[in-house]
């Protein structure tokens, strides 16, 4: 598939899905500039990336280049990379549990930069790893409120042997219960969904760069 093809194919796509159409996050995770430089170039300019290290290493010189990226880190953070993840990300989509709460707050404290942070939902219960439990959200949210974490949304993983709309409609049942105003869910396979579902920012890799790797 062409590079062009698939980002204006995407475009279209949540354009159809609905009014408004939701941030579009395209997933560079091991993606070839072949492949990325084509979606710069048609003037996108918000990607995410899975790992604190890969995406400093690969887009760290590029923020001269294009001063207006929009870097989203969406995979899991340990606490001992906090302070990078906090110099080098727009958005933080993966906090997940009171320790990295904390070890944020601290990192934010210490660099000064406030990405915009969401809370991962582990939507899935026991099914799945990452993510806090929408049991232990409260405590959670009542915590990044005392540490003054910009929390702005929550994301999901739906499991991926199950039908994701349940899960997609409990995120954001929980978000507008919290009156949080974002919610970032769909991937390739179902960002149209997510976005009849209320997705307001939704995290497309494969259709819009082809298969990874
Ligand atoms: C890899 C990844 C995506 C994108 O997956 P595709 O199926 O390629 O769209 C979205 N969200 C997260 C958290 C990911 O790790």
């Amino acid at each position: 598939m062409n590079t062009h093809t698939g980002y204006h194919s995407v475009i279209q796509r949540l354009n159809a899905a609905a009014t408004p159409t939701p941030k579009l996050v395209t997933v560079s995770k091991q993606q070839s500039w072949d492949k990325i430089t084509p979606v710069l170039d048609a003037g996108h300019r918000i990607f995410g990336e899975n790992r604190v290290q890969e995406a400093v290493e690969r887009w760290g010189d590029k923020r001269d280049q294009y001063p207006d990226l929009q870097l989203h880190l969406i995979g899991p953070l340990q606490t001992n990379k906090t302070d990078d993840a906090v110099q080098f990300f727009d958005v933080i989509e993966t906090l997940d549990r009171p320790k990295l709460a904390h070890a944020l707050a601290k990192a934010m404290d210490k660099t000064g930069k406030w990405p915009d942070v969401y809370i991962q939902v582990n939507t899935g219960a026991e099914a799945q790893k990452s993510g806090v439990s929408p049991a232990d959200l409260p405590d959670l949210l009542d915590l990044a409120h005392d540490l003054n974490l910009p929390i702005i949304g929550l994301m999901c993983i739906p499991p991926v042997d199950e039908p994701a709309a349940p899960h997609f409609v409990l995120l954001r049942n929980l978000a507008h219960q919290y009156a949080l105003p974002h919610v970032s869910m769909g991937m390739s396979n179902d960002f149209e969904l997510a976005t009849k579902l209320g997705a307001t920012s939704v995290r497309v890799g494969s259709a819009v760069f082809g298969e990874r790797g």
